[in-house]
C-alpha cells in the first residue's frame, strides 16, 4: 500500500475469560520513523472495553515488545507485539508474557528452545469447512495430509497464511492438512520461549486477519466437534542444551520424570475445555494420567523416534490444547523442566484464566 506515514498494528491480549483473545488497532506514524523497537511509542486503550478495566478507570497501557513487517499491508507497515500495563505502569494480571519474562532471563544458561504445532479448525458460519449442510463427512481416515477437492479443505487460506507468516518474517517451520476435515497445523520453531511465543500470538492473529479475506473463521477450541473427530492441540516441543547435546537422551528421561510429577500444575495451564480433547483416544493420553514414551501417540510425553534413536535430541508435550496460552505453557516447562519449581499443585499463578 502506497502511503506517507506508517501504519502499525499494535496487537494485544485481552482480558477474555477462560482463554484471552486477540485485540488490535492501527497507530499512524511518520514514514521512516520505525528503525527500532525503541522507535514505537506506548500507547494507550479502553481497558473497560476488553475486560481487562473498569469504567470508571478505564485507561490501560501498551507497551511494544516486538514487531514485524505487516505482510497484509505491505511496504513500511508493521505488526506490533504488546504487553498490557495499568496506568501506574504495574503488570496487568493479564499480561502472562511479563512472568515468562522473568523465567526465561533465569534460566537463560540452558539455551531452551521451543517448537510449537499450531491445530486449528476453520469454520464458515457455523459448519466447519468442507462439512455437509447436513450430517457428517465421510470418517476420519483419508484427511491427514491428504490431497484431493474430496479430502482437502480451505487450502487457498492455508497457503495464504503461510506466505504471509513467511513475509512477515515468523519462524514458521512447516504446514499439515490434519485428521479431521476442515483442520489444519503451522508450527513455529525451534526458537527462545518470548520468541515462538511472541510469533505464534502473531501467526494466529494473521490467521484471523487472512481469514477475514476468505470469510473463514478459525477457531483453536480444543473440541471443535464432539464425537468422533479429533480434537485440535498445540503439541510443544522443547529442549535445552543439555538434550540437544552427546548423553542428551538422559536429561531428557529426567525432564520427563519432572514434569510427571507436576502433571496437574500443567494441565491447569494448558488451556480451556482441554478435558474435552484428552480423552485417552484420538492420539491422545487422558487428563488424569501421565506416560511419557518413545514414538508413542497416546502418550502425554512423547520422545521422538530420531532423538532416541540418536541419543539426543527433544522431547514433545502432547498435552497443550490449541487454545492454550504460549507464554503459560512455556514459562510452566522452564519452571518444571529448569529451575525444579514446585510440582503437584495448582499454583495461584498457573494463568489468569481458569
Ligand atoms: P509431529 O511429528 O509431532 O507432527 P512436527 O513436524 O509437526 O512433528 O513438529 C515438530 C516440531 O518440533 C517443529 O515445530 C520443530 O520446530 C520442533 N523442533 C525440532 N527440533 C527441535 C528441538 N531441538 N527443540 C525444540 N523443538 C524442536
Ligand atoms: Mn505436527
Ligand atoms: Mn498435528
Ligand atoms: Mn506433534
Amino acid at each position: 500500500m502506497r502511503t506517507m506515514a506508517v501504519f502499525a498494528e499494535y496487537i494485544w491480549m485481552d482480558g477474555h475469560r477462560p482463554t484471552q483473545k486477540l485485540r488490535c488497532k492501527t497507530k499512524i506514524l511518520p514514514l521512516d520513523a520505525v528503525g527500532s523497537l525503541e522507535d514505537l511509542p506506548e500507547w494507550g486503550f479502553d481497558g473497560s472495553s476488553t475486560m481487562q478495566a473498569d469504567g470508571h478507570s478505564s485507561d490501560c497501557m501498551l507497551r511494544p515488545v516486538s514487531y514485524f513487517h505487516d505482510p497484509i499491508r505491505g511496504g513500511p507497515h508493521v505488526l506490533v507485539m504488546c504487553e498490557v500495563f495499568n496506568a501506574d505502569g504495574t503488570v496487568h494480571p493479564s499480561n502472562t508474557r511479563a512472568k515468562l519474562r522473568a523465567i526465561a532471563e533465569k534460566a537463560a544458561g540452558e539455551e531452551c528452545w521451543f517448537g510449537i504445532e499450531q491445530e486449528y479448525t476453520m469454520f464458515r458460519g457455523m459448519q466447519p469447512l468442507g462439512w455437509p449442510e447436513n450430517g457428517f463427512p465421510a470418517p476420519q481416515g483419508p484427511y491427514y495430509c491428504g490431497i484431493g477437492a474430496d479430502e482437502v479443505f480451505g487450502r487457498d487460506l492455508v497457503e495464504a497464511h503461510l506466505a504471509a507468516c513467511i513475509e512477515a518474517g515468523l519462524a514458521i517451520s512447516g504446514i499439515n492438512a490434519e485428521v479431521m476435515p476442515g483442520q489444519w497445523e503451522f508450527q513455529v520453531g525451534p526458537v527462545g520461549p518470548l520468541e515462538v511465543s511472541d510469533q505464534l500470538w502473531v501467526a494466529r492473529w494473521l490467521l484471523y486477519r487472512v481469514g477475514e479475506e476468505f470469510g473463514i473463521n478459525a477457531t483453536l477450541h480444543p473440541k471443535p466437534v464432539k464425537g468422533d473427530w479429533n480434537g485440535a492441540g498445540a503439541h510443544t516441543n522443547f529442549s535445552t542444551k543439555a538434550m540437544r547435546s552427546e548423553g542428551g537422551i538422559k536429561v531428557i528421561e529426567e525432564a520427563c520424570e519432572k514434569l510427571g510429577k507436576a502433571h496437574k500444575k500443567h494441565i491447569g495451564g494448558y488451556g480451556a475445555h482441554n478435558t474435552e480433547r484428552l480423552t485417552g483416544l484420538h492420539e491422545t493420553c487422558s487428563i488424569d494420567e501421565f506416560r511419557y514414551g518413545v514414538s508413542d501417540r497416546g502418550a502425554s510425553i512423547r520422545i521422538p523416534l530420531a532423538t532416541a534413536q540418536a541419543g539426543k535430541g527433544y522431547l514433545e508435550d502432547r498435552r497443550p490444547a490449541a487454545n492454550m496460552d504460549p507464554y503459560v505453557v512455556t514459562r510452566l516447562m522452564i519452571e518444571t523442566i529448569c529451575l525444579d519449581a514446585p510440582g503437584d499443585k495448582a499454583l495461584e499463578t498457573v494463568q489468569v484464566r481458569a
